[in-house]
């Protein structure tokens, strides 16, 4: 009988490109599938969407009166476009999305039905809440929870249903959801970024960061992913020999697309386009079967649910092309795993990117202003940075030499390096009063255009400067992107804070502002340099030198974590009013209950594979040997027999090896799960996990991917390596 693995390989033969349809050019139907501000000009009066406006840019609540013309509004439109059903679309703690779907329609008593959708409808709703994580703050007898609409985040059509993105909290009022806290922060990085920019330009009364993430992805044939039960269940192989060629001759990297992925991306793009994502490029990444796709960059909020979307939008696409889609950071031991890369800047209402260098002096001087803030900001909350990005599946990327360590730092490139230093040289101001401080702005360096070229790059940096934002490396690909995004707003906004309480010290002494300001900066760059590095960050001098610089290395999720539950950081969140120290607990459990989980499941997974799958293939096959030398036994002289099965014997004895091997780590894995099932506190417990069982994966798996290399192909149940990363 064929086992599954032929089964699922002559599948994958049969694989036809599947046609694309355009449904006419692209900006026929951009945004068609979303409420957006030219939908709400039609359908909304004139009043109606100035208060929907004027919320989006001031954060003012919207009247009641209004809120029912605006949902009247939705529907109406929702229906012209098919909708029968709407829902409240949040982001609970789980990491991926959550709805649940309502019907417009209420019966009447005469027999018929009528659409029906009001404000209060489009503003709150109450799911029972009890299954989503809540870390404790939530007991199942409060089973309520809030969700509330964001009107930031456009409303869009999805499947025949309006969805309404929303915030999420509990009855008493703790947040339980990702976004939350993203638009908290985006709020405190306002107030204390507008501030500052008004020392420079009085006309800026906003500031919001913007975000352009890089999404990475893997696709694997749906028959194939349905034999391997580890790829189901936990998203990444557990088992699997290197295929002889995968990502050595680096020819898959900005390579030609396959026309099958190629027809899968043209379709995830028209998907995605109708609901307003706007991907712009598209590429091949470095390993096999591994891509890449990027949109231009948004205001954070509005970036995040659009890159929640376009995860599930990957799913549901690859489906249709007989494809899966792997998020996960590792799927594959040995070649590259998939990060999302977080293009991060700030820009104001004046339409400035806060990171742009200037053309005049003056610009430059706001714009180092900000950068040697945002040196402070980092160096002062490295640890938290790096927890912001920790999870089971990201440990085996950060510092494994495809994706920055779990060190961060920051590069800043030649230019603005010397730029930096040619400030550091430049004499402090004294005078508080004197004429002296008038000329600041003229002795800041100027800046080459050459920066904005992008050629001084450095791709093993984890916070890199690249000419006009910053690059966040470090973020998995499978994380909800709120998570490093609030957590970079909330440092930000406190330097900015503390920056204008120094300036404002000084100038309160009689210091003219532009004074005051350089000195400032000028401390912040000598006091900053710890965290920049030009260097190779994926080197082993990097990590010691580190040590030296006493910045943080915590290379996995338990020893990352307990950073956001830090006084230091409680303290931040609490003080710009992001998280509350219980929030900040609840979510903490919730990571490390999900850590721990993980592992679990991926134990059992791999516990599974090796007792039911690859023990019995193992052993059928050697089998097979010792009946093959029984018989050369009975044919050959006693002296050619020793000769002749020489190999067959050592076969036989191999294979005994890792069989014993395997059952070995398996059960001791299974005790050591058992003990650390009975711990209580829940980073013990986590501890515990990685520990010991955890680390007990790769004896396993070492024994299993060398029986790959000596069974018959044919018996082996499992699509291999080579087979899983090359599509047909
Ligand atoms: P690369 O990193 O390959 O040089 P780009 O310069 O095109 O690519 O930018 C990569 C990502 O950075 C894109 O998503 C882009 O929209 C985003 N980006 C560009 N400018 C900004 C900005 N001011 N704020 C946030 N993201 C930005
Ligand atoms: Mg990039």
């Amino acid at each position: 009988m064929a086992t599954f693995r032929f089964i699922a390989l002559e599948k994958t033969l049969g694989r036809k490109v599947e046609a694309v349809h355009y449904p006419s050019k692209v900006s026929d139907y951009y945004g068609s599938m979303t409420f957006n501000q030219s939908v709400m000009h039609e359908y909304l009066t004139e009043e109606a969407y100035r208060a929907v406006m004027n919320a989006i840019e001031t954060g003012e609540s919207i009247d009641r009166k209004i809120t029912d013309q605006v949902a009247s509004a939705m529907k109406a439109w929702a229906m012209e476009k098919g909708a029968t059903h709407y829902t409240h679309w949040f982001h609970p703690l789980t990491g991926s999305t959550a709805e649940k779907h309502d019907a417009f329609i209420n019966p009447l008593s005469n027999g018929k039905a009528l659409e029906h959708f009001q404000g209060s409808q489009l503003i709150q709703q109450e799911p029972d809440a009890s299954s989503f994580p809540s870390g404790g703050i939530r007991s199942t007898f409060e089973a309520r929870g809030y969700t509330a609409w964001d009107p930031t985040s456009p409303a869009f059509i999805l499947d025949h249903t309006l969805c309404i993105p929303t915030i999420f909290v509990s009855y008493t009022g703790e947040s339980l959801d990702y976004k939350t806290p993203l638009l908290k922060s985006m709020a405190a990085l306002d107030t204390a970024a507008t501030e500052v920019c008004r020392y420079f330009d009085k006309s800026i009364t906003k500031v919001y960061p913007t975000l352009g993430w890089e999404q990475e992805y893997f696709l694997v044939d749906e028959a194939l992913y349905a034999a391997r039960p580890d790829l189901v269940l936990t998203g990444k192989t557990v088992f699997g020999h290197a295929s002889a060629k995968d990502q050595q001759l680096s020819d898959h990297y900005f390579g030609t697309i396959n026309d099958r992925a190629l027809a899968f991306m043209q379709d995830l793009e028209i998907e995605s386009h109708k609901l307003g994502i706007p991907l712009k490029t598209r590429h091949n990444e470095v390993a096999p079967s591994q891509f890449e796709c990027a949109p231009m960059f948004e205001e954070v909020n509005v970036a995040v649910d659009h890159n929640q979307l376009l995860m599930h939008m990957l799913e549901k696409v690859a489906r249709k092309h007989h494809f899966r889609v792997l998020l996960h950071e590792k799927p594959y031991a040995g070649i590259n795993g998939s990060g999302k890369h977080n293009n991060w800047s700030m820009a104001t209402n004046t339409g400035v990117n806060l990171l742009a260098p200037g053309k005049t002096s003056k610009d430059n001087f706001r714009f180092i202003t900000i950068l040697a803030n945002i040196l402070m900001a980092v160096r002062d909350y490295e640890e938290l940075l790096r927890a912001s990005v920790a999870s089971e599946g990201n440990d085996l990327r950060l510092g494994a030499n495809e994706a920055p360590p779990a060190i961060i730092s920051v590069f800043l490139g030649r230019q603005i390096t010397k730029t930096l230093d040619e400030i550091e040289q430049l004499p402090e101001y004294k005078e508080l009063n004197g004429h002296n401080g008038r000329h600041v702005i003229k002795n800041i360096p100027k800046i080459p255009e050459i920066l904005l070229d992008n050629t001084d790059r450095n791709r093993t940096s984890p916070f890199a400067f690249t000419g006009n934002k910053f690059e966040f490396r470090a973020v998995g690909s499978s994380a909800n992107t709120a998570k490093p995004m609030f957590v970079l707003n909330t440092i930000v906004a406190e330097q900015m804070t503390k920056f204008k309480a120094e300036v404002d010290a000084l100038m309160e002494k009689g210091m003219l502002k532009d004074a005051a300001i350089f000195n400032v900066v000028k401390s912040y760059i000598q006091a900053s340099k710890a965290i920049r590095f030009e260097g190779n960050s994926y080197s082993s001098e990097w990590v010691e030198e580190a040590a030296k610089r006493g910045l943080s290395n915590n290379r996995n999720t338990p020893d990352a974590l307990p950073e956001f539950i830090s006084e230091k950081s409680v303290a931040l969140f609490e003080k710009h009013n992001v998280l509350s120290r219980k929030e900040l607990l609840a979510r903490n459990e919730i990571k490390l209950e999900k850590y721990i989980k993980k592992i679990q499941i991926e134990a059992r997974v791999l516990g599974d594979l090796a007792v039911n799958h690859i023990l019995p293939t193992a052993i059928q096959y050697q089998n097979r040997l010792i009946e093959n030398a029984k018989g050369l036994k009975e044919i050959l002289d006693a002296k050619s027999f020793q000769q002749l099965s020489k190999n067959e014997v050592s076969t036989i004895k191999e294979i005994s090896d890792h069989v014993a091997g395997i059952k070995e780590g398996v059960s001791e894995m299974v005790e050591a799960r058992k003990k650390a099932n009975a711990i209580e506190n829940t980073l013990e417990k986590a501890v515990a996990y990685r520990d010991t069982v955890l680390s007990r994966f790769e004896d396993i798996r070492r024994h299993v991917d060398k029986l790959e290399l000596l069974v018959d192909d044919n018996l082996w149940p499992l699509p291999k390596y080579r087979e899983l990363l090359f599509i047909k």
